[in-house]
């Protein structure tokens, strides 16, 4: 590793910076690889979701320079920004960026789900598959998230505030930066309130994200938004379903028309993944939990496709395969110990060009036609009472609390941290005010 490259990835630990896009992954580590391609996810495929686009709108200049500050700690001679080509609004001001920095390219995607898929996102980059159970970093690629970049900008400065989209039923959706630990309650009031009593909301995009009912959680580092909705709206309770109602409609209904295999992306980039047979595998389980030790779904992204698309019965393969992996584990038995792991190349589906789902025909799918709103940027400025910083904003192990009950705090400083050696980062405090409780989960800050 280069000088350069050590003290970016130590300025990002310290900073706390991690993957903004929903999965919290630290980013130092993957600047710590080499690689010849350095790609930004702006593809944003999760219907509704603005955020990534209204930083490219309003900050491009700040995510170009974490892109090369990337660049350059991976020693990557490319830089790729893979975007949707419907949103022309923005895309000539980042090309004419990128011309400006040299050596750095704007790919202009289709409108289809799951654009942002990372290893989708390669193989339209580049061309280049992620082997079975493997990494971009393994084809010479590393992939980052707009915020992410954004926040890589400021080497060293502390993550205490993060960009969020709420839409769906909210008097007025809208995208925003606000400071890490205020709750969700105070994000929808931003918007005006919710036009619905009876609310839920899906933390993350309405394929991907999860059911929420809790309104007092907080916001997180990683946290890209949130899709309020009316609890009886037919995504929550679909994604809301049990592992024993799932397990039971599916073992009666599936007919394996193996349509859920069909559009499934990993599947179509040559990966053995095929949910229909984990699906088929729900017949053969046994005991009260039914545990499903069916591997065909071990590769799976949880992209959601198929249990909201694909499926014809309106199955929920996706939860499937899910339960399978969790259940695989339990008996330690991942990809790379399965019989999957013959070690044979993937080769693209022939078709696969043909089977990308066009956003619009899914939100329609979704129910979800009378929320397609655009989220405008707003520029609040806003102050809460009190925030709650979780410990576990990260993949990795949690922070522990390195502060106590009554201290002083300004914003930026180090209230969770961790030993150098384990994988994680910091938290900071995301307003200046006296430390209230304390605990293994959070460290609450009153102003
Ligand atoms: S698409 Fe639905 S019915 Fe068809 S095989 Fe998959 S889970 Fe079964
Ligand atoms: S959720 Fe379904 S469609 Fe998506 S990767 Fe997993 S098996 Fe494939």
């Amino acid at each position: 590793m280069s000088d350069f490259s050590a003290e970016f990835s130590l300025n990002l630990r310290r900073a706390g910076v991690v993957g903004a896009g929903g999965a919290g992954f630290p980013a130092y580590i993957k600047a710590r690889g080499k690689a010849e391609y350095a790609i930004v996810n702006a593809a944003e495929c999760e219907p509704l979701l603005k955020k990534d686009q209204k930083i490219l709108e309003y900050f491009p200049e700040k995510v170009f320079d974490g892109l090369e500050l990337l660049m350059r700690a991976v020693g990557a001679k490319h830089g790729i920004v893979g975007i949707k080509k419907k949103h022309e609004k923005i895309i000539p001001r980042l090309e004419s960026i990128a011309k400006s920095r040299g050596n750095i390219s704007v790919l202009k995607m289709g409108d289809y789900y799951p654009a942002g898929d990372e290893q989708c996102l390669v193989y339209e980059a580049t061309g280049r598959i992620v082997p079975p159970g493997g990494i971009p970093l393994d084809v010479g690629c590393v992939v980052s998230n707009v915020e992410t970049l954004y926040n890589a900008a400021f080497p060293g400065r502390p993550v205490t505030e993060t960009f969020v989209t709420v839409n769906g039923a909210v008097k007025k959706p809208a995208t925003f930066k606000v400071p890490v630990g205020i709750t969700w309650r105070e994000a929808v009031d931003l918007c005006g309130g919710s036009t619905v009593k009876d609310a839920a909301y899906i933390d993350g995009g309405p394929m991907m994200g999860r059911v929420m009912t809790d309104f007092e959680l907080p916001v997180v580092k990683a946290s890209a938004g949130i899709i309020v909705l009316p609890r009886t709206h037919q995504l929550i309770v679909k994604k809301a379903q049990s592992r024993s109602v799932f397990t039971r409609i599916g073992r009666s209904a599936c007919d394996q028309c193996s349509f859920c295999t069909e559009f499934c992306p990993r599947y179509l980039l040559g990966h053995d993944v095929q949910p229909h047979r984990v699906m088929r595998n729900m017949l053969f389980s046994s005991g009260p939990e039914h545990k499903l030790h069916g591997r065909y779904g071990l590769l799976c992204c949880e992209c959601s496709l198929c249990s909201l698309y694909a499926c014809p019965e309106g199955l929920n393969p996706r939860e499937a395969c899910v339960a399978a992996k969790a259940d695989l584990r339990e008996i330690k038995i991942g990809f790379k110990n399965s019989p999957l792991n013959t070690g044979r190349a993937p080769q693209v589906h022939p078709v696969r060009e043909f089977r990308k789902v066009p956003v619009l025909k899914l939100i329609k799918r979704l129910g979800l036609e009378d929320y397609n709103k655009d989220a405008p940027w707003s520029d609040v400025s806003y102050k809460p009472a009190r925030v709650k910083i979780l410990m576990s904003q990260h993949i990795g192990a949690p922070s522990v609390p390195s502060v106590r009950e009554g201290q002083r705090v300004e914003i930026g400083a180090v209230v969770g941290d961790l030993p150098a050696d384990k994988p994680g980062c910091p938290v900071h405090a995301s307003i200046p005010g006296t430390v209230g409780k304390v605990n293994e989960k959070y460290v609450e800050i009153i102003a």
